[in-house]
């Protein structure tokens, strides 16, 4: 009877299925080192995912910014219907009415738009992220804090 053999993972030597330690290249076979690299990987990748959610709410509390100079700036339109009467008029309050309005209802739509795309982006890195730890759960195993 032959016994089962595999690939040592770090020379590619045939070695026993059982073998703790490769004997070609003497490299242990405990996983450990493997383990190492993902636990190294996962922890990065949810470092990475954490700065970049506090970006993007940054992004988004300066977006309710925004989002409250549009409200504002709905009041002042309805404030301004009656600016027509008022050119018909010749008011002198009337270049008031036509200064930075626009500019703020951009800012707030770009924003906005901005926030949202790559939250939906950062939300499907960390469904990555989740999916990297559950697949490597038996790692998790030091206990908790
Ligand atoms: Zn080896």
């Amino acid at each position: 009877m032959e016994e089962d053999t595999k690939r040592c993972p770090y020379c590619g030597e045939e070695i026993l299925a059982t073998a703790k330690k490769c004997k070609h290249c003497g490299e242990w076979l405990d996983n450990s080192r493997i383990q190492a690299c993902v636990i190294k990987k996962i922890a990065d990748c949810q470092r990475i995912s954490n700065i970049v959610w506090l970006i993007i709410a940054i992004i988004q509390i300066c977006s309710i910014i925004c989002i409250i100079a549009g409200v504002w700036n709905i009041i002042a339109v309805c404030s301004s219907w009656k600016l027509p009467k008022k050119i018909l008029r010749q008011d002198n309050d009337i270049p008031s009415y036509y200064e930075g309005i626009a500019g703020l209802i951009v800012i707030a739509i770009v924003n906005f738009l901005l926030g949202g795309l790559i939250g939906v982006i950062l939300v499907c890195f960390d469904f990555y992220i989740r999916g990297l730890v559950l697949d490597n759960r038996q790692i998790f195993n030091k206990g908790s804090v």
